[in-house]
């Protein structure tokens, strides 16, 4: 992506009151994260491959943040739902969009909601984001996250979803009982109201899918 579209991007949160502030790479993020978080917080996050990617909840935890992590190996489903809503309620939440347009709407795709729930009510909020997932406009956002990442998403959790095998979505036939349907809510953000609440790290990397 060119230095102007990144500018511009950047330049529309601003007027949308999201602070978006660019990262070099991978590294610059994580020391970016590190210094927006006080030592002192509570965290929540959505399942993220880019936050993964970054590593970030082993950091935080070994400088002792509390981490409201449902992914933790070894936990039952009962816990990981209760992780998910302390998360939510976190001083922290941090997540990765589907896509973003060039605008800067971000769409978000959720099976549980707790993701869409940090992210339009938490205290704070990081969303952390590749130029990867930057889409045209709005309606290739909503595409990129529909067809191309929750097919991805369903495999790497082997959902039963009719995108499952062929990672083309059915969406008229995927309903419960024959199907776990993935996508059940979308969020998407075109603004902040509360300054200083939302803030976006844009990566200049590929990151996550
Ligand atoms: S609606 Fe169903 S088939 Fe379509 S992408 Fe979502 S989970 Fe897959």
């Amino acid at each position: 992506m060119t230095n102007n579209k990144i500018y511009r991007l950047i330049r529309s949160w601003l007027k949308r009151n999201i602070e978006g502030i660019y990262c070099q790479d991978e590294e610059e993020a994580t020391e970016k994260l590190l210094s927006l978080i006080p030592k002192d917080s509570s965290v929540g996050l959505s399942g993220s491959l880019t936050l993964n990617e970054l590593g970030i909840v082993k950091l935080l935890e070994s400088r002792g943040n509390l981490v409201f992590n449902q992914n933790r190996s070894g936990i039952g489903q009962k816990e990981s739902f209760n992780l998910r809503r302390q998360g939510v309620s976190a001083d922290y939440y941090l997540a990765s969009p589907n896509a973003i347009s060039e605008k800067g709407e971000m769409v978000f795709f959720s099976a549980y909601g707790n993701r869409i729930a940090g992210i339009a009510y938490a205290k704070n909020v990081i969303i952390v984001c590749g130029i990867n997932k930057i889409t045209s406009n709005l309606q290739e956002a909503i595409k990129r996250a529909r067809e191309y990442v929750t097919p991805l998403n369903c495999r790497r959790l082997n959902w039963n979803t009719p995108c499952l095998k062929d990672g083309i979505c059915r969406d008229e036939i995927c309903l419960f009982p024959e199907y776990k349907r993935m996508c059940c809510q979308i969020l998407i953000v075109e603004a902040e109201a509360i300054s200083g609440r939302l803030k976006v790290l844009l990566i200049d990397e590929s990151l996550g899918f």
